[in-house]
């Protein structure tokens, strides 16, 4: 098992859909797979202005994390990450919440304080919502770190089992998911692509 820091941003890749990950990580526009080098990654980045500091820059081996959160926000003396997001739908994700958990997680080992609480600001509709950080996000984010950082260049994951990600994915011209469960049928047992190979 790697070793290696995970950025709290490949949180929300890998929980959109780790054959995603896959690809960013281990794939390149060439068709080659390639191990991802990493840069040396110990500054500080930080200003700050009245209420809230901008970009800070944190890592915790313990919790194999590393991170910049957008904005710290000061709400009634409680430090308060906030994630910026496009979302013009006006709603945020499973995948934006557990990033805003791993920022969270840092944090509070940075202050060694509790951090029961972030927000996620929609900048295309000026909505602000609260996210109140549970057991559960905190648990789905360790087990996170745990699998990125067993994943491997010769084991690429499954598809996802939404194939309506697949639509807005990056990486779909690799990953070619109705290409693939047309040329191996068992891909598809289990996913949304069981229709594809019947039409
Ligand atoms: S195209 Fe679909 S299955 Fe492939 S990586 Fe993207 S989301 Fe995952």
């Amino acid at each position: 098992m790697s070793s290696e820091l995970i950025n709290v941003s490949d949180l929300n890749q890998y929980a959109y859909c780790p054959r995603r990950y896959w690809y960013l990580h281990f794939y390149d526009t060439q068709g080659r797979n390639y191990e991802r080098i990493e840069g040396k990654t110990t500054h500080e980045n930080k200003s700050t202005r009245g209420d809230w500091v901008n970009e800070l820059y944190l890592e915790s081996e313990q919790l194999g994390l590393k991170g910049k959160i957008d904005v710290l926000d000061i709400d009634d003396a409680q430090p308060v990450p906030v994630e910026r997001k496009r979302a013009e739908s006006g709603e945020y994700y499973r995948s934006d919440e557990l990033q805003l958990a791993g920022y969270c997680l840092l944090l509070e080992e940075h202050i060694d304080e509790p951090v029961r609480e972030g927000a996620i600001y929609l900048y295309e509709t000026d909505q602000r919502m609260h996210v109140p950080i549970t057991e559960d996000h905190r648990e789905t984010v360790r087990q996170q770190v745990n699998a990125i950082q067993a994943m491997s260049i010769d084991s690429i994951p499954s598809l996802t089992d939404n194939p309506k990600k697949c639509e807005a994915c990056s990486t779909r011209e690799y990953c070619m998911p109705e290409e693939t469960v047309m040329l191996e049928p068992e891909q598809a047992e289990g996913t949304g692509f069981e229709e594809v190979i019947s039409e």
